[in-house]
Parts: structure tokens; sequence; C-alpha cells
């Protein structure tokens, strides 16, 4: 099936005269009559439903059309974006153990890697996008268990090369994770080029309106553990789990399986069903959602560029863009609905620019169906001097915009009003 099918029909295939609609269990736990019925799922949990904590239907028809959508083998929801990539990093690498990663990262992600992993005895190399192979690579020892990237960098708005990073990965045997949040499998596939493990916050895209925290984990699938002595706790039988060995009883699984088992089982943040059931009904309107997005964004990134106002507009799918390229590449149906662009002047005028917004509101979100604004060097990166926000590549004229599904000449007039205000 193509994309656009699965967002309205994967994950939920109803039996004759079942209800046409995934329906939501909103159930803690699950009947069975015969004991040997239940201790035969304690043995085999992939054979049925326990206990919510672990796994839920609702939750599993979400999970299954997001792993399609991705073209994954398997995929695990989670209560938010930060929880699923703090379990996608705690399922490959241990205390003592290390993994790499772009200094251009989400702000709670880049803070979850800075500091709390560390706490938590896991370090983070961090690399630039701008560094050579040798120099990235100089960074991999043997206790490197993986590679982490976004597909686009917010609000740096870097382009992840997947080939170059797919390659270094290969070399070394290391698995590539890649946070696709930004881009969607509408638009960027990142399996297919070579990541082995998505993460999404479906706060954003997923749900796509705003009402739903959550976070899903996508196995690839495509990465060998199996042999691999890297990753050895994939391939020794698990004293806490009656001895499974990951590799067998997963299969190519392997690694969303093991995080089920051992993470979602201890740590448990299982999103409520509610949440999963709504944010499927999200994801059903995912690609037409996208492609009013990506088509507003680009219109209104022209539009600003030739505003004598503004100073600069990064944006991907402009022509000119530094990673035009890249994105040309990769991304499929459009750019998507970030866009960053500087004002002429510097934080005051960049307040005030939101001040003079009336349409478009500034909030702490982005990837709804609603348009918003934000001022990233006094919210969401306040506590750093103009120096060091310049190292972050923030500039304090900075305005991030996230464009939703409006009518795009009533952005346009607010965006045009507002400028003209300042
Ligand atoms: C929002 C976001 C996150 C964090 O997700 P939450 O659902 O807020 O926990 C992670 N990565 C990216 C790219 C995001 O935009």
């Amino acid at each position: 099936m193509k994309i656009e099918t699965i967002c309205v029909q994967g994950g939920y295939e109803p039996k004759s005269g079942d209800p046409r609609v995934l329906p939501l269990y909103q159930s803690t736990t699950y009947y069975y009559k015969d004991p040997d019925e239940m201790a035969y799922l304690f043995n085999s949990p992939k054979a049925g439903h326990i206990y919510s904590r672990i796994s839920n239907p609702t939750t599993a028809a979400y999970e299954e059309k997001i792993s399609q959508l991705e073209g994954g083998v398997g995929a695990m929801a989670t209560g938010s974006g930060m929880s699923a990539i703090m379990v996608a990093c705690l399922n490959l690498a241990n205390k003592g153990e290390n993994i790499l990663a772009i200094n251009n990262l989400y702000g709670g992600t880049f803070n979850l890697f800075k500091i709390t992993l560390p706490r938590l005895g896991i370090n983070t190399k961090f690399f630039a996008d701008d560094m050579s192979d040798e120099e990235i690579e100089s960074l991999i020892d043997e206790n490197t268990k993986a590679l982490y990237m976004e597909t686009i960098a917010n609000p740096a708005m870097i382009v992840c090369d997947f080939d170059r990073y797919a390659k270094i990965c290969k070399k070394h045997g290391i698995v590539f994770v890649v946070d696709n949040t930004l881009a969607t499998p509408y638009h960027v596939r990142p399996f297919e080029h070579g990541a082995n493990v998505v993460v999404h916050s479906s706060t954003k895209y997923l749900d796509g309106h705003a009402s739903c925290v959550g976070g899903i984990i996508v196995d690839g699938g495509n990465f060998e553990y199996k042999g691999n002595p890297r990753y050895k706790e994939f391939c020794v039988p698990d004293a806490s789990y009656h001895d499974v060995v990951y590799v067998e009883e997963g299969g190519k699984a392997a690694y969303i399986i093991k995080a089920r088992m051992q993470y979602m089982r201890d740590m448990g943040m299982s999103p409520s069903p509610f949440n999963s059931w709504l944010t499927n009904i999200g994801t059903e309107t995912l690609h037409v959602r996208m492609e009013r997005t990506s088509s507003n964004a680009l219109q209104l990134a022209k539009l600003l560029q030739k505003n004598e106002k503004v100073e600069w507009v990064l944006y991907p799918g402009l022509k000119g863009d530094k990673y035009h390229d890249l994105a040309e590449k990769y991304y499929k149906n459009g750019f998507g609905g970030m866009l960053v662009f500087g004002i002429k002047g510097g934080r005051e005028e960049a307040e005030n620019f939101i001040r003079k917004l009336q349409l478009i509101k500034q909030v702490t979100h982005i990837a709804d169906v609603r348009s918003c604004v934000l001022h990233p060097a006094s919210t969401t990166h306040r506590q750093l001097s103009d120096a060091d926000l310049t190292l972050a590549g923030i500039t304090p004229n900075m305005v991030r915009l996230s464009i939703g599904i409006e009518n795009v000449d009533d952005l346009a007039q607010d965006i045009t009003q507002a400028l003209e205000k300042i």
C-alpha cells in the first residue's frame, strides 16, 4: 500500500461484524478463562495482551500503522517523545557505554544527552555536521552503541545527509537512530536511506491537532544484532525474562521486542489507550495535512525572502538554501512546515513582530494544524547569553514559524501586516 492508504486504513482490519473504526479499548486488563492460557501468554507475550502497561489493542493497531508508514518491522508507542528517545537509547547503551549525537538537536533531547544520560553512566559524544568523516569516526570506540540525528534539526534547519551517516554507521557496525518528527514518513522514510531505528514525538504531526503528548519508536529490522559482539545483550539469555534471547525471540524485530520486554515492562512509559486512539485518528489525515502544510510553508518562505524587513530565511525548500540539494535528494512531496527567519534588527524587533501577529499565535508547540510562532532566544533558549546563542545557531533576531493548514493568503496577510508595523 502507498503512504496515503496506510494513513487511512493501516493497522486495523475489521472482521465481519466488527466496528469499522478502530475501537477504543479503555481497559487495563484482559480476561482469560484457563490458567494455562494465561501462563502461555507470560511465556510468549507477543501472542496476546496481558496488561496495558505492556500492550493494549488500540495502541497496538496504532503502532502497526506507524510501523507500516515508516516501513519497519514493529513499533512501540510511549507516553511522550522524550520517553521514546530515552528508551531508544537505553535499549542500546548501558552504563559505561556511549552514543554519538549531532550537536544541533531538539532542546529536550540535547539536555537528555548532555546531562541526564551521563548521570546514568551513558556518555554522549557530540559532533558537528561540518566535521569531516575522519573527525566523526575518531569519536567512535568499542563502547559506542548508536549514532543519533534528526531528519531536520530544529531550529538550525540542518537536513540529515543519510547516505553519509549510514555509511559511517555501517563501517563501524553501529545502530543509526533518527528522529523523524518534523519530516514524517510522508516526506522522508529514513529506513530507505540506511537508518535502523526511527523515533517520533507523535505530539507533533502524527497527532497533528495538538491534543495528545506522545512518542513512538520504530524498528527498521535492518540491523544484524545476531553474532555482533558490540550488541551482546541482544544475543545472550535475559535473566530478567526467563532467559529469553532477543535475537531468537524477536528475529528481525529483536530491537523492539527487547525495548518492550525490558523497558516498557520495568519503566512503564505507556501511552493511555485514549491518546493512542486520538493520535491514530490524527494519522488518518497525515498525508493531506502535510501536503497543505508544506505548500503553505514554501509559499510563505518565498514571500518572507522578498520582504525588505527580513534579513534571511532558512527553509530547505528554497532554491539557494544551504540544504536544498540534500532536501531534494531525500524529501518527497514537499519540505515540511517549519521555517525560520531573521528579522532586520534584533531581539526587540523579533518580539514586536510576534506581538503584532493576530492569526498566528505564540505557543510552545510546533507541527499542528494551526500556524504558530516562537522567539527561541527569549523562550526555549532563554538561559543562554547572546554569545552562547550564536554558538547554538540561534540569533536574537530569529523567529520560528510552524505553518499550519489555514488559507495561505490569510497567513501571508497576517505576516505582512505584522512586518509593516515594526
Ligand atoms: C517535541 C519534540 C521532541 C520531544 O517530544 P515530546 O512529545 O514533547 O516529549 C523530540 N524531538 C523533536 C524533534 C520534537 O519536535
